[in-house]
């Protein structure tokens, strides 16, 4: 294992950008995610410390990250949350100053955007996956349609670009939107993302047959627009497509066509575990250093360590798969 240069794993992928999750609470119960009740939260002296978020970003910016993904739970919940964006915008990679993203419900955007954007964010991801007030209430399990509506209104405004829209498509749930939803994007400067569901969810009942697949999403599309593929993906997760040679779209196929071989994220939850996969089995552990007194180049190793054992691939296909015992919202999507 290299102990020095870029955060490599031993099928030569280079590591550039960490998600962080900031807590594994929420405002919404979306059913693909956490339970309606009886969920097991994350112990509270276990939650990372400001402090503690920004010493290990910094060590894994030395290393050659260069986005910050905040995320959750519903990250912007952390109460000193324009702090943490603030601290974490000022750090500097070998390669300049990094990026600071964050992926939302949306619930109370409106209110955070402007100090969000002073402090230094540089892109949002904003997640929707209906536009009718009876589905999100059922999805979500909560009556709080309009106040997504005003944070994706003000994210709209504020001219922050790119912005993106998540919408998880599902089967008899929300397959007879994915136009209206791409066409409500357009109208608000954004791009849409549809992601596949995941066997993510807390109660574990992710059944195959009610996903809706890439090729679904692309076949619903093509009904209304010509979609020409956008070249030069990298280490994205979305593929992007133009409709009618414009605006883009883009499907984040996780199961059907997974893109593991470019993979360049490594994940912090917000009780300090690091995971070199959504579907990793096995963590590292960052809390006893980090509450040891541990120097930086510990800290620093066992970074490189969680890389350096990265599967090739997640494997949900192989009958010897196993979902991971969190659930997405303590895992930090
Ligand atoms: N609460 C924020 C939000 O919903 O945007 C951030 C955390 S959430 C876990 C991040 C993203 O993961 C969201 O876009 C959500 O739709 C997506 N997600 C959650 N569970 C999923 C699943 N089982 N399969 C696919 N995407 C999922
Ligand atoms: Fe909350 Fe996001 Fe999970 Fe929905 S997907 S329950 S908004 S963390």
């Amino acid at each position: 294992m290299p102990d020095a240069g870029p955060l490599l794993d031993t099928h030569g992928r280079v590591h550039r950008d960490l998600r962080i999750s900031l807590t594994d609470r929420c405002s919404l119960r979306c059913t693909y995610c956490m339970p309606e009740q009886g969920n097991e939260w994350l112990a509270r002296e276990s939650i990372l410390s400001t402090d503690e978020i920004v010493r290990v970003a910094t060590i894994a910016a030395d290393a050659g990250i260069t986005t910050f993904r905040l995320t959750g739970g519903e990250p912007l919940l952390r109460r000193d949350i324009t702090e943490v964006v603030r601290r974490l915008a000022a750090v500097e990679s070998p390669s300049g100053p990094v990026q600071v993203a964050m992926t939302t419900n949306g619930i109370v955007l409106a209110e955070k955007l402007d100090e969000l954007i002073d402090a230094g964010l540089n892109r949002l991801n904003i997640s929707i996956d209906t536009l009718r007030r009876d589905r999100f209430a059922a999805l979500t399990r909560r009556d709080r349609i309009d106040d997504v509506m005003r944070g994706i209104a003000a994210a709209a405004a504020s001219g922050l670009r790119p912005l993106k829209l998540n919408t998880v498509a599902m089967r008899g749930v929300n397959d007879d939107e994915l136009q209206d939803l791409v066409a409500f994007a357009l109208d608000h400067g954004a791009e849409l993302r549809f992601i596949e569901q995941m066997p993510l969810d807390a109660g574990h009942t992710w059944n195959r047959s009610t996903m809706v697949t890439r090729e679904e999403i692309l076949e619903s599309l093509s009904q209304r627009w010509e979609l020409t593929p956008v070249p030069g993906r990298g280490g994205a997760p979305a593929e992007r497509w133009r409709l009618d040679g414009g605006a883009t779209v883009g499907v984040i196929a996780s199961v059907t066509a997974p893109f593991c071989g470019a993979c360049d994220r490594l994940r912090l939850t917000a009780d300090g575990q690091l995971r070199n996969c959504l579907f990793s089995t096995h963590e590292f552990d960052l809390l006893p250093a980090l509450r040891s007194g541990a120097a930086d180049a510990e800290l620093e190793e066992v970074l490189r360590r969680c890389v350096w054992a990265k599967l090739p691939g997640h494997a949900i296909d192989d009958p010897s798969f196993l979902q991971p015992a969190r659930g997405m919202n303590a895992i930090g999507g």
